[in-house]
């Protein structure tokens, strides 16, 4: 190595061909300096964009980077970055909510036609208006029709649905994961509840524009019972209140 130069300069000099060194940029050892392209052979993900969009969407972040930067990592690898972030904040998007159900809601008989509340499930969305991760918590409250499905497949649900970009407002992302279980365990008796706890803001609000980190946002989805039952549904508000 060259007296004054690290790893970094390495790097863009084409030098270094150790994986586990871009491991720690979450990008692949084959996109080099200036290249939009992204060899799909090595990445393992499934693909949310096509090869053309994903291009378009370098070439784009990277001349706002420039605008910002002078750095020549930041305008190089950031854009593939943040695209590997929109992989991973989006991945959903087009996968319909009839095959969510299908993959995650697999059902067992039961007679039991109680109240079933699950509470506690933290999950990160993406708001799709400023492209901002928030973090908030669902409870969902359910009446079976016959079937039930395991405890973590509620979980499950939430955080597929939470990863599409039509999820990006919380008034969609509930009414979104209350029609993937209304598909799945074929009944409307569902209530879906997101609230914040502390230290769950929404970002989009505290980061920027009004900059207010103390809201709290409590959004819902309520069908069948739970609107016609009031008994019901203060009964399930009262448990998640706890
Ligand atoms: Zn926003």
């Amino acid at each position: 190595m060259e007296k004054g130069m690290n790893k970094m300069d390495d790097k863009f000099l084409g030098k270094i061909e150790d994986d586990t060194f871009y491991d720690d940029y979450a990008i692949s050892p084959k996109v080099e300096m200036n290249n939009t392209k992204i060899d799909r052979s090595v990445r393992e993900e499934k693909h949310l964009f096509s090869s053309d969009a994903e291009e378009k969407f370098i070439t784009g972040v990277r001349s706002v980077i420039s605008e910002i930067s002078t750095d020549e990592e930041l305008i190089q690898n950031t854009p593939h970055r943040l695209l590997k972030a929109f992989e991973e904040w989006f991945q959903e998007s087009n996968t319909s909510l009839e095959v969510i159900a299908k993959e995650i809601c697999k059902t067992f008989p039961s007679e039991n036609k109680d109240l079933i509340v699950v509470d506690n499930i933290t999950c990160w969305a993406t708001c799709c208006h400023h492209c901002c991760p928030y973090s908030t918590t669902i409870a969902i409250g359910l009446i079976p029709n016959g079937k039930v499905m395991g405890l973590s497949k509620y979980s499950r649900v939430v955080h597929r649905v939470s990863r599409r970009f039509d999820s990006g407002m919380v008034e969609n992302l509930v009414t979104n994961i209350y029609k993937v279980l209304k598909i799945g365990l074929e009944t409307d008796n569902i209530m879906v509840v997101a609230y914040s706890k502390p230290g769950q803001v929404h970002t989009c609000c505290a980061s920027r524009g009004i900059n207010d980190s103390n809201m709290q946002v409590i959004t819902s989805s309520t069908h069948g019972l739970f609107l016609k039952d009031r008994e019901l549904k203060r009964e399930f508000l009262s448990i998640i209140k706890k």
